[in-house]
């Protein structure tokens, strides 16, 4: 397999780390969505943003990571898009895999099957699951991620502290109460956790219909990490979240968007 060459000191100790450790590190980005509330036909990993489809972004940013050993894209059995754009930059690390499920969890078991088929994935190693449609993440907060979990006993995931304030709705839309945001934290991606507890995790009844992964490894009674991150690793969802994560985009490209 073909490895990302270090450039730089802080690279090459990165570099030696991840390589030489005894468990190696994998990304997965579910890619089989539709993005019903983007108001659009094309699935929302496409729609173009910076320039590029949506889903290029973290694919850059995975793939140029020296830790990572290979980024498996699990898309739709039949998307007929993936092939109407170039990749070959990636293809020294990029492996796609045909075999999305119904729910974002049935894709990422199924794609976490079709990986250990397609390489060397081993039951220790970490898999740092990705949405497509968080396509600002940087490569400081995936290294902030890797660096802190590289030794942690359950894995966990990037988040960042609630800070509006909660309020709990009646059926008519009228505020109820206030929630207390003490504690509350918003789940980011990537989430990593070791390939066998992933599996475990997400082959449990209920899972399937879960939101994210550390809710399945929760289920286990195990207590993922929080790795603290930033607002500007958003998700998009809605139409106008595609201005903010642009603007976003185009500050990393001019080299503002690192975080401590
Ligand atoms: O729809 P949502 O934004 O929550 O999807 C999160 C991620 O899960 C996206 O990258 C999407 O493509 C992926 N997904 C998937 N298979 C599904 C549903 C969603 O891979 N059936």
């Amino acid at each position: 397999m073909k490895k990302t060459v270090p450039k730089t000191c802080q690279e090459e100790s990165l570099f030696f780390r991840y390589n030489y450790m005894m468990s190696k590190f994998f990304a997965l980005i579910p890619a089989a969505g539709f993005g019903s509330r983007m108001e659009n036909n094309l699935p929302k990993q496409y729609l173009p943003l910076a320039g590029r489809p949506m889903i290029y972004h973290a694919l850059r940013t995975l793939c140029r990571s020296p830790g990572i050993a290979s980024v498996f894209v699990v898309l739709a059995p039949g998307d007929s898009e993936w092939l109407r754009h170039e990749w070959s930059e990636f293809s020294g690390k990029l492996v796609v895999l045909n075999c999305g499920g119904a729910t974002r969890a049935m894709s990422i078991l199924n794609g976490l099957k079709a990986a250990s088929d397609a390489s060397s994935i081993g039951g220790d190693d970490w898999v740092l699951v990705h949405d497509a449609a968080r396509p600002c993440l940087s490569e400081a907060q995936l290294d902030k991620l890797m660096n802190e979990l590289a030794d942690d006993a359950v894995g966990g995931l990037l988040a960042v502290p609630l800070t509006d304030t909660l309020k709990r709705s009646d059926v008519s839309s009228r505020v109820e109460y206030t929630e207390s945001r003490k504690g509350l934290w918003q789940a980011q991606t990537p989430q990593m956790f070791r390939y066998k507890l992933l599996v475990d995790a997400l082959s449990r009844p209920g899972s399937l219909t879960l939101t994210d992964d550390a809710s399945a490894v929760e289920a286990l009674g195990l207590h993922p990490k929080l790795v603290l991150s930033d607002a500007r690793n958003l998700k998009i969802t809605y139409p106008q979240d595609m201005i903010l994560a642009e603007l976003i985009l185009r500050a990393q490209q001019g080299g503002y968007g690192e975080c401590g």
